[in-house]
This record gives structure tokens, C-alpha cells and sequence, in this order.
């Protein structure tokens, strides 16, 4: 089993990847960055989202574990203090492994050729000096006209992250689905929207057509593109994966618990 370890460049999470990788070459567990059959990563969400990005193209043949090295996130199931735990699980590893759904996102621009992203949490289109004005189709039925800021998106594990700031459900990463978050609709005896977030199954798709070209900022995960010329971006649930090393349960409501709400959670 090879093992690649990716961190940020946060102090301690350097610290932790070192030790980390001593821990690996003295567990005779094989280092290779570029053909990893299990991606660790050392940091938190945002760095689990990063490697994301990095090995998206060999996703059917990786699956990650996160180390957080502050408090446990949605991406990280183990801390930075209990690295021998892992290291002994990954020694009697036998391919356990959970996958979660992502986003396909296809983009249509007037100037350039087509594009496709995989968000692992979201994709957004935004206008922020000027509203953003698109034509919402849910399948092929124009589905409604949207004013305001921007709409979000989401996966169901990303719909912890930027969908639940902007007011939409959380999501159970079991659910094969996608979710679209209003960012500042304009609601009014003119302008309407359905005003609350919509949730669509995996054998429907969601389309932005914006009526006006240019000035949009358009996100996937953590990148985020500016001045795009966009015609129309398709979103559905995509038919790649990621998947995740399981060694251990983690409840998701508990977790959803211990990062929002924070109170006793019985078991
Ligand atoms: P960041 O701005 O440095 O951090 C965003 C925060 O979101 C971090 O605390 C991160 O956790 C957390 N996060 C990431 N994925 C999550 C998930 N699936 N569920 C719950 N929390 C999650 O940005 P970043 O670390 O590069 O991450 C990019 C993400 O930031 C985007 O995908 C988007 O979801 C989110 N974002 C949120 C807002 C908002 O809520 N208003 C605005 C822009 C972007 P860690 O601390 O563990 O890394």
C-alpha cells in the first residue's frame, strides 16, 4: 500500500507531517506522492479540500484520510495527537472504505471553450458589484429567474460548509443529491424566487443561464475565477466518487453536533 502525505503550511502541521513519515518509513509503509493508493492529509477541511484538487484525476484509485490538527472536522476523522493509531490501522488496512457523492460542474463561456470541475463542497456563481440575474432550469424546465448575489451550489458534504452559511439544509453524505442556496435573493411584488433551498435527486440537473455576460465570480471548492464570459453551467451529481479510508465510525450527526452546537451528544 503506498501512501502519500499532504499538508499545509501551517507550523504544526509540518511538525505533524514529519513525524508522520518517520512513523511510515519505520512501519515499512511505502512514501509516494505521485501514485498513491491512500492520500493523508495534515491540516484541516481546507486541506483536505486541496488534495482533493491535487489527485482528482486518479480519484477510483485513492482513497483519503484526513489528520486534523486542530479540532476534528468534516474531512478528518483522526487528530494530530493520534497518529500511532492510525499508523497501526493503516498496517492492518483491508481496503475499508466509505464514498461520498460530488458535484459535476460543466461551464459554457461566449469567449472560450468549454471547461468541467468536480467540487468536492460547492460551486458558486456570484455578481457583487451588481446583481446577478439568471435563469434557473431544474431537468429542462425553466424552474425560475434569479435576483441577488449568487446561489450556491452543494454537495452533501459540502453542505456543512458554505451552503449552511447561506442558510440551506445540512445534508447526510448517504444522500445522493445536490442542494441550491439563495445568496441574497431580491423578494419583492416584481422579483421572486422560491426563496428557500432546493435539494434535487441524483437523476436531475440543475442549469444557470445568466442574462448578462461578465463581472460574475465563479467558485469551485477553493478555487475562484473572476471576469468569466459565462453562457450557462450545468451542475449534476457526478458519476466519480471520493473515497475515504475507514477505519473507524465517526457519526455524522454527532459531528454535526460537536461542530455547531457543541453540547453533550449521547450516542
Ligand atoms: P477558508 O476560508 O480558509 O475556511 C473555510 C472554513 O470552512 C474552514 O473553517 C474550513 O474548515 C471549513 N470547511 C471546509 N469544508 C467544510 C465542510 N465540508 N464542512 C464544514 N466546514 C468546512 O477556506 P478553505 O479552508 O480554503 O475552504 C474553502 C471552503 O470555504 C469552500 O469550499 C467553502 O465551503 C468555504 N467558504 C465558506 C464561506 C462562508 O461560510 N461564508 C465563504 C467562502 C468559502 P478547516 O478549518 O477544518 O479547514
Amino acid at each position: 500500500m503506498r501512501v502519500a502525505i499532504f499538508e499545509n503550511d501551517g507550523k504544526k502541521s509540518q511538525k505533524v507531517s514529519k513525524e508522520l513519515y518517520q512513523k511510515l518509513v519505520d512501519a515499512h509503509i511505502p512514501i509516494d506522492n505521485d501514485d498513491p493508493e491512500i492520500v493523508i492529509t495534515v491540516g484541516g477541511d481546507g486541506t483536505l479540500l486541496a488534495a482533493f484538487r491535487n489527485y482528482q484525476d486518479n480519484l477510483q484509485n485513492i482513497r483519503f484520510v484526513g489528520v486534523h490538527t486542530g479540532h476534528l472536522g468534516f474531512y478528518t476523522d483522526w487528530r494530530d495527537d493520534e497518529i500511532d493509531d492510525l499508523v497501526i490501522s493503516l498496517q492492518s488496512d483491508n481496503k475499508q472504505s466509505i464514498n461520498y457523492p460530488l458535484l459535476d460542474v460543466k461551464v459554457e463561456y461566449y469567449d472560450a471553450e468549454p471547461e468541467k470541475f468536480l467540487a468536492l463542497n460547492e460551486s458558486t456563481l456570484k455578481r457583487i458589484n451588481n446583481t446577478m440575474v439568471t435563469d434557473v432550469y431544474i431537468g429542462d424546465q425553466l424552474f425560475e429567474k434569479f435576483r441577488g448575489d449568487g446561489l450556491c451550489i452543494s454537495t452533501p458534504t459540502g453542505s456543512t460548509a458554505y451552503n449552511k452559511s447561506v442558510g440551506g439544509a445540512v445534508i447526510h453524505p448517504g444522500l445522493e443529491s445536490l442542494q441550491m442556496a439563495e445568496i441574497a435573493s431580491i423578494n419583492n411584488r416584481v422579483f421572486r424566487t422560491l426563496s428557500s433551498p432546493v435539494i434535487v435527486a441524483s437523476n436531475d440537473w440543475i442549469t444557470l443561464k445568466p442574462t448578462q455576460s461578465g463581472d460574475f465570480i465563479f467558485s469551485v471548492d477553493q478555487e475562484i475565477y473572476h471576469n468569466k464570459q459565462i453562457k450557462m453551467i450545468k451542475y449534476r451529481v457526478a458519476k466519480e466518487r471520493i473515497c475515504f479510508a475507514k477505519y473507524r465510525h465517526n457519526d455524522f450527526w454527532k459531528r454535526v453536533n460537536e461542530a455547531f452546537i457543541g453540547s453533550d451528544y449521547e450516542d
